[in-house]
């Protein structure tokens, strides 16, 4: 198994297999954007895949804000999209909710993004703003759950806390209320040796108190890809997935039947490619992208 290093490729093979590309999703951070400031010749390159007639779009785990808030956000930084081209992991989550004919509620750990998709596709959510104003265990002795709450549903969540983690688990001693996650990005790397939390850190804190399984519903679950492929707006093997990171956008790649391509902009590097590749361990094989660039805008040159 190998990795293509585009750029130590003979320019004229890369622009033929460009041009068996038919349809490019792109991860948002790491690829097009890092946090509100769009990377180097991204833009100019996401346009010039769109006007060269091939179908683009933007498939992040981001949770937290919803598809047409990330569709400004992109407009607003250059990108031509529209949002039915943005597909996020907190409209994944409504997307299966909706699908399942779910009628209950669902407790929400989560950010607006995902009470606004919930919203949007008829699920009804909520959000406790939990304050403890007294001591631990009497918050728990008097507890009171909803009995309509069926699902539990977990992204990042800046207000959590011990007393939502309490709750949250507590629904969860019943089987029958699901648990669900946006993705396992347990950290962000924001550079300046600083972490920035991420939805999989509070996920890993829930499964450790409940001994409970998420369904991730993010990459790279291909269901959050559902509306592309279901509808056959995209076909698979003309399908090109432009990401960052490994366990995410190129397992999602491998699970979708896509061509994929690593930026070096993000999360993952080129050298993390190599050891996996010489370690051989074939479960993952699913992790190592066909292609990569230092940048999506390295891209650019293949198109013109
Ligand atoms: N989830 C949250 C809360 C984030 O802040 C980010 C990146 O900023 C992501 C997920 C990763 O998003 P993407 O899949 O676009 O890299
Ligand atoms: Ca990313």
């Amino acid at each position: 198994q190998t990795c293509s290093d585009l750029t130590k490729l003979p320019k004229q093979r890369v622009r033929q297999w460009l041009s068996s590309i038919e349809s490019v999703i792109c991860d948002a951070d790491g690829v097009l954007w890092h946090f509100s400031k769009a990377l180097d010749g991204s833009v100019d390159t996401f346009n010039q895949l769109n006007t060269s007639g091939r179908k683009t779009f933007i498939v992040s785990n981001n949770s937290e804000i919803s598809r047409i808030d990330m569709a400004k956000k992109a407009k607003d930084l250059g990108f031509t999209i529209e949002e039915d081209s943005v597909l996020t992991s907190s409209y994944s989550c409504a997307n299966f909710l909706l699908m399942k004919k779910f009628q209950k509620k669902a407790f929400v750990m989560g950010e607006r993004g995902i009470h606004q998709e919930l919203e949007a596709l008829g699920v009804c959510s909520m959000k406790v703003s939990e304050t403890l104003e007294k001591p631990i265990h009497e918050f728990v002795a008097d507890l009171k759950l909803d009995p309509d709450v069926g699902a539990v549903l977990v992204g990042r969540d800046e207000g959590f806390n011990m007393a939502k983690l309490v709750r949250a688990g507590t629904y969860l001693l019943n089987p029958g209320i699901m648990f669900l996650g946006t993705c396992l990005d347990a950290a962000y790397p924001i550079g300046n040796n600083r972490v920035m939390v991420g939805a999989g850190a509070t996920l890993a804190a829930m499964k450790a108190l409940t001994g409970r399984k998420p369904l991730i519903l993010g990459k790279p679950n291909p269901w959050i890809a559902a509306p592309l492929l279901q509808s056959g707006l995209i076909k698979p093997e003309t399908t090109l997935m432009v990401g960052d990171t490994l366990e995410t956008d190129i397992h999602f790649s491998a699970n979708c039947g896509f061509q994929s391509l690593m930026v070096g902009t993000g999360v993952n590097s080129l050298k993390e490619v190599h050891k996996i590749i010489e370690e051989g361990d074939p479960k993952k094989k699913v992790l190592v992208p066909d292609t990569y660039l230092p940048s999506l805008g390295h891209l650019l040159e293949f198109l013109c």
